[in-house]
C-alpha cells in the first residue's frame, strides 16, 4: 500500500482530529502518504481529496469538531454514488480507507468493502451504540459536558425546589442519558431501552419531593418515546393535579462541540493509530475499536449486523442510588 486516504462522515465527536492526526502520521511512518477527504463520503464522490502531510495535522489535537468537515450523503447510500466514490479513489491512485464515524458511517465502509475496496473503520460518535467498541470516540469528552450543564442545573434546582428536565443527545441508545443521570444523581432516567410513562416520572419526582428532596432533576434522552417536549407537554396539562411545576432544559449541539477531553484524545491516537496499522500491514474490513479494554479489530460485517444495547441493569441502580 502507498497512499491511503482518511475522512470523517456523519454526527462530529470530539477527538475526530486526533484520530485523523493519529492516521496520519502512523501512515507516514512507515512512508505510505496519506490524503484527507473533505466532507465525508460527499467528498469522495466529488474528489475532493487533498495529500496531508505531518504539519497539516499540527495543532488539531485539542480541537472538537473535524478539519476534514462532515457530512450527510443520501447518494453514497445508493451503488451509483459509491461506484462514483470507487472511481475518484483509483484516479486519486488510494489503495486504502479509514473511515471515522459512527454506525451510518461505518455501514457505508462495510458496503465499499463488500465492492472490494480495502477500509478500516474507527469507532466515532457521542452516542456510544457502535457494536465492536465498548465506548468510542467523543462519548467521554460528551458525557462531561452534560454532566456539568446538569450539575449547574441541580444548583438552581436546589435553591428554588423545582424539578428540572433534562434531554442529552441519543437517538436509539440512552447510553449518555443514563451514564449522565447516574453520575448527576438524577431522580428519574428517561431512556429508550426502558418504556416510562410520564404517570411514572411524575410519580419519581412526587416521591422524590415526599422523601424531603429540595428539587428533582429527570434526565431524558433525546430518542426516549416520551422526549422531554412530550413529557413538558404531559406536566404543563396536568401541573394542578400533580402540585408541582418542572422545566425544560434540551442540551441538544452543545454536547458535540467541547474541547476532547484527556480519554478522548488518548482513545483516538490509539485507535486512530490502531488503523493506519491494520490497513497498511494487516486484515482490512474490520471497526477498531475497544474490547476488554484493548484495542480490538471486529469484522464490519459484524459491526453492521449487530446492536449495542445499554445495559438496563444500570437503571435499575440508578433508581436505587437516587433513594
Ligand atoms: P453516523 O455515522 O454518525 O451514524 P449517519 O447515520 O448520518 O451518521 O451516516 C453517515 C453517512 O453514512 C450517511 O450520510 C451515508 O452517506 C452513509 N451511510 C449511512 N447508511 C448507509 C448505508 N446503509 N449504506 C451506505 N452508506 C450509508
Amino acid at each position: 500500500m502507498k497512499n491511503i486516504a482518511v475522512l470523517t462522515s456523519g454526527g462530529d465527536a470530539p477527538g475526530m482530529n486526533a484520530a485523523i492526526r493519529a492516521v496520519t502520521r502512523s501512515a507516514l511512518a512507515k512512508r505510505v502518504s496519506v490524503h484527507g477527504v473533505r466532507q465525508g463520503y460527499a467528498g469522495l464522490i466529488g474528489g475532493n481529496l487533498r495529500p496531508l502531510g505531518a504539519r497539516d495535522v499540527g495543532g488539531i489535537i485539542q480541537q472538537g469538531g473535524t478539519i476534514l468537515g462532515s457530512a450527510r450523503c443520501p447518494e453514497f447510500t445508493t451503488e451509483e454514488g459509491r461506484l462514483r466514490a470507487l472511481r475518484s479513489l483509483r484516479q486519486n491512485d488510494i489503495d486504502g480507507l479509514v473511515v471515522i464515524g459512527g454506525n451510518g458511517s461505518q455501514t457505508g465502509a462495510h458496503a465499499l468493502w463488500e465492492m472490494g475496496f480495502p477500509v478500516v473503520g474507527v469507532a466515532s460518535t457521542i452516542d456510544n451504540d457502535l457494536y465492536g467498541s465498548e465506548i468510542t470516540l467523543g462519548v467521554d469528552t460528551a458525557l462531561n459536558i452534560a454532566l456539568e450543564a446538569t450539575d449547574r442545573l441541580k444548583v438552581t434546582a436546589a435553591s428554588h425546589q423545582r424539578a428540572f428536565l433534562i434531554e442529552v443527545m441519543g437517538r436509539d441508545c440512552g447510553y449518555l442519558a443514563l451514564n449522565v443521570g447516574i453520575a448527576a444523581g438524577a431522580e428519574a432516567i428517561v431512556i429508550p431501552e426502558v418504556e416510562t410513562a410520564p404517570e411514572e416520572v411524575a410519580e419519581e419526582v412526587r416521591a422524590a419531593y415526599e422523601r424531603g428532596k429540595s428539587h428533582a432533576m429527570v434526565v431524558v434522552a433525546e430518542g426516549a418515546t416520551y422526549n422531554a417536549s412530550r413529557l413538558e407537554q404531559y406536566f404543563h396539562e396536568n401541573r394542578k393535579r400533580l402540585g408541582f411545576e418542572i422545566r425544560t432544559t434540551i442540551l441538544g449541539h452543545v454536547q458535540r462541540g467541547g474541547v476532547p477531553s484527556a480519554f478522548d484524545r488518548l482513545l483516538a491516537s490509539r485507535l486512530g493509530a490502531a488503523a493506519a496499522e491494520q490497513l497498511i500491514d494487516s486484515e482490512p474490513g474490520v471497526l477498531m475499536g475497544i474490547l476488554n479494554g484493548k484495542v480490538s479489530a471486529t469484522p464490519l460485517t459484524d459491526v453492521v449486523q449487530s446492536t449495542k444495547r445499554t445495559d438496563p441493569h444500570l437503571w435499575q441502580m440508578a433508581r436505587i442510588l437516587a433513594r
